[in-house]
């Protein structure tokens, strides 16, 4: 989709034109200025020349799975970014990972999470992460950014008119808070009423402990959801899982995000995943309540999802740690993990599908 000649075609144009064509792309999500038809034929045919629609893309579905659909979108330069569609059954009521409460008015029989890239690889280099493998590219603009929504909307409608995209989150290719201006940027374009229309509290953003972002996060006055990957207990444990750790310890995160809840009062998820033999032993169980016993603190507990070099903890281990913590009256609950048939689960982007 390049429509960085809008304005250059648009001029002499009035005003209204401008909310028209934001409603026919980001609300009605037409694929081809043709479809555009309250335009005058002669604006269609130009827009048709100047910014052409089609956002090329390769999709990834598995034979029997409905749940996951993983894309790799192809941009302008050559280069390529991933995203993923996670369906999840509504259940009435129920409040799954990031979302709000289920709407019951609301009929649709799947709730849509999308999951989407901030950069073009990864320059953090987590040692459980197969993005971070493969090193860092570039970062994405914020039109590269939105795209993957578009691009994910358009899906859906052609599914099935009611379908939609309900949650956002920003855990796909990339440390957003690296490239900061760009993603808050595109969150302000999601966000607003006259583009993409969806609300702040239904966007999600992970970080690896970038401080200086959690702080620019908290004076927004955006009611965006906040995750912090812990993965570890002890600064030298996480050190060694995620080398970022060198330079922000625990407690510049800790200090950062109750920062952040004394001037936003809003609660923080802190990402823990459960790596067999590496940080679910009783003994991580107790240093985590200590950690974890604050209020607005929330502990997502999340099944690893095996890049070849670490082994997942067990259910049993899982479910123990979790009723450890649970007993303790630490705010923690267990990921539902999608997608690690086809290396669509947390940290597993570009893991050699597409290479
Ligand atoms: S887990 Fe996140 S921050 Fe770490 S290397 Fe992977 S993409 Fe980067």
């Amino acid at each position: 989709m390049k429509i960085k000649n809008l304005s250059q075609v648009l001029e002499g144009q009035p005003k209204y034109r401008y909310a028209q064509i934001n409603k026919f792309l980001f609300q009605d999500y037409i694929s081809d200025w043709s479809e555009a038809s309250s335009l005058p034929k002669k604006l269609r045919e130009e827009l048709s020349l100047e910014c052409p629609l089609e956002i090329r893309a390769d999709i990834l579905k598995v034979p029997g799975d409905k749940k996951t659909n993983k894309a790799l979108i192809y941009l302008e330069d050559g280069a390529s970014v991933e995203t993923v569609l996670i369906r999840q059954k509504a259940e009435k009521g129920k409040s799954a990972d990031y979302q709000e409460e289920i709407d019951l008015k609301d009929k649709r029989a799947f709730r849509n999470t999308i999951c989407i890239s901030s950069q073009i690889g990864c320059a953090l280099g987590c040692s459980f992460c197969a993005t971070g493998e493969n090193g860092f590219l570039r970062n994405l603009n914020s039109a590269e950014i939105v795209e993957q929504i578009v691009f994910w909307q358009r899906f859906l409608k052609k599914e099935n008119k009611q379908e939609k995209v309900d949650n956002v989150v920003f855990m796909g290719m990339g440390e957003p808070f690296l490239n900061y201006p760009e993603f808050i940027k595109a969150v302000k374009f999601i966000n607003n009423p006259e583009t993409l229309n969806i609300g702040a509290r239904r966007l999600s953003v992970s970080t690896a402990g970038i401080t200086e972002g959690i702080k620019k996060i908290a004076g927004e006055k955006l009611q965006i959801n906040l995750a912090v990957s812990l993965h570890a207990t002890t600064d030298s444990l996480r050190q060694k899982l995620m080398p970022i750790a060198k330079k922000y310890s625990l407690a510049d995160i800790f200090k950062a995000v109750d920062d952040y809840i004394k001037k936003t009062g809003r609660r923080v998820m802190f990402e823990y995943l459960m790596i067999k033999g590496v940080n679910d032993s009783q003994k991580d169980a107790e240093n985590l309540i200590l950690l974890m016993k604050r209020p607005l603190y929330l502990l997502n507990l999340i099944p690893y999802n095996p890049t070849g070099r670490f082994q997942p903890s067990s259910r049993e281990t899982i479910d123990n740690f979790k009723s450890t913590l649970e007993r303790a009256g630490v705010a923690v609950t267990v990921r539902l993990s999608f997608g690690s048939e086809i290396s669509a689960a947390c940290g597993q982007l570009k893991k050699n599908m597409f290479k």
